[in-house]
């Protein structure tokens, strides 16, 4: 109708006719489309001029009462910044904490990367280039597949921002310190304890990954604050109160005499036992009990016998030992007589503190060695294989390895038997790991299933 009104209106211009008829449906269209394209210019306009103006308030925020010079423009990254910068000036009560630190944002060519810090220690000038290239809108699911990776220490979104700022206070506090950090690394050994927080074994890399762990409000031992203190960290800092570290009590016996627990074990579970006083035999009692639960029968430990002997020893540091020939399959249990069981329980704690394992609770040393037991038992010849592989000096586990099974304790890495060992005394207290460590478990472990308590 319209083409036919034009036409008429148009009357006697020939071909130009059929031409402005044509393009009268046109501007029709375009119009139609002109309107929706406007309306969308128009809401993305609003909505980037409104982020614009939240990060431009953030960094005049970051300026005016923190003393930082930000020139962040996505609203996504200010925002996690500015409640970062937020969490430790709190904490430590300072808001000139970051003073003269500059935030810049930049296409930085690894799109893995979300930051970088770049510092020079003459000029003590220090600054953290935020990656427009990096997945800035996936960072929680990107944050949750590198902790179960035993990337980071622990899920919080925010790690990286709080590792990057940890490095603007880390330098601070030494520039000097950490600077040749970046190029000096934990060994010999104790690596294996700054890989419970860290992928690497880089100090400046360490230090700054236990500042972030510590604003997460996680509960460490002591050893990674000495590393800390002893290799330039800001000792300065003040972090969170932390949460303490949960201890799953399980079953708890009161025999009063050693044989009634000798008894039960007999009667109960087939075990013929012996032991130092009275409270071991009721610890070990309880140890039993706790994994018979979780492995959901009284009859995995039928047959086992422990003793109190000093042959299998050579020292007065190891607590018991499962003595084991894969030939015959048999295995027994003996505890060292000249380990000062006195002192257990302050032992526990130092071996806790030194990362050698993962809680202070006394139970442990025999669910340790009831869960080699298990181990030996569901495949003698699996875990006599890699125990004599780690005894004639080999490594069993590779560097992602040791990363893995760090997590647990620094004595975990040894060998898949103590790293066994380790994980399930850990899991039987309620402590829970990334899923890296769940597989090396399940691809290594040779007993049974066990259901661990929450
Ligand atoms: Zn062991």
């Amino acid at each position: 109708m319209s083409i036919l009104t034009i036409g008429m209106k148009h009357a006697g211009k020939g071909v130009s006719l059929l031409r402005k008829s044509v393009l009268c449906t046109k501007p029709q269209n375009i119009t139609s489309i002109n309107i929706n394209k406007l309306k969308y210019v128009q809401n993305t306009g609003e909505d980037v001029f409104e982020l614009k103006n939240t990060a431009t308030k953030i960094n005049l925020q970051l300026k005016n009462v923190y003393n930082i010079e930000s020139e962040i423009s996505n609203p996504e990254i200010s925002k996690r910044v500015l409640s970062t910068v937020e969490d430790y000036c709190n904490v430590n009560k300072n808001n000139n904490l970051f003073k003269g630190a500059k935030l810049k944002q930049d296409f930085l060519d690894n799109i893995d990367n979300p930051s970088t810090t770049s510092w020079d220690y003459n000029t003590k000038d220090i600054s953290i280039t935020f990656n427009e290239n990096f997945d800035w809108k996936n960072l929680k699911q990107i944050s949750q597949e590198l902790y179960d990776n035993c990337e980071i220490p622990n899920n919080n979104p925010n790690f990286y921002i709080y590792r990057d700022c940890a490095n603007i206070l880390n330098f601070k506090h030494n520039p000097y310190a950490f600077h040749f950090n970046n190029s000096r690394h934990f060994v010999n050994g104790s690596e294996l304890d700054a890989y419970r927080l860290s992928d690497t074994s880089n100090i400046l890399k360490f230090n700054s990954s236990y500042v972030a762990a510590r604003m997460s409000g996680k509960k460490y031992p002591k050893a990674l604050l000495t590393m800390f203190e002893e290799n330039g960290g800001n000792t300065n800092l003040k972090f969170p109160k932390p949460t303490p570290n949960r201890i799953i009590q399980g079953s708890i016996h009161h025999f009063k005499n050693q044989k009634d627990a000798i008894n039960y074990l007999s009667k109960h579970y087939g075990i013929d036992g012996n032991f130092i006083d009275t409270k071991q035999a009721n610890l070990f009692a309880g140890a039993v009990d706790d994994l018979s639960k979780a492995l959901g029968s009284n009859e995995y430990f039928r047959g086992l016998k422990v003793s109190v002997d000093p042959t299998p020893f050579e020292n007065t540091l190891t607590k018991m030992t499962l003595s084991w020939n894969y030939a015959t399959g048999k295995a027994e249990l003996f505890i060292n007589p000249a380990y000062n069981w006195k002192n257990a329980k302050k032992l526990n704690v130092s071996d806790y503190d030194e990362l050698f394992h993962p809680t202070i609770n006394p139970k442990d040393t025999y669910i340790h060695e009831l869960v080699h037991w298990l181990d030996f038992k569901g495949n003698p010849t699996r875990f006599g294989e890699t125990e004599i592989a780690f005894s004639s000096g080999k490594t069993y586990y590779n560097q992602k390895g040791k990363i893995i099974t760090a997590k647990v304790s620094s004595y975990a890495p040894k060998s898949p038997g103590e790293f066994h060992s380790e994980y399930i005394s850990a899991r039987m207290n309620g402590i829970k790991f990334p899923k890296a460590v769940d597989k090396e478990f399940e691809a290594g472990w040779n007993g049974p299933v066990l259901n661990f308590p929450d």
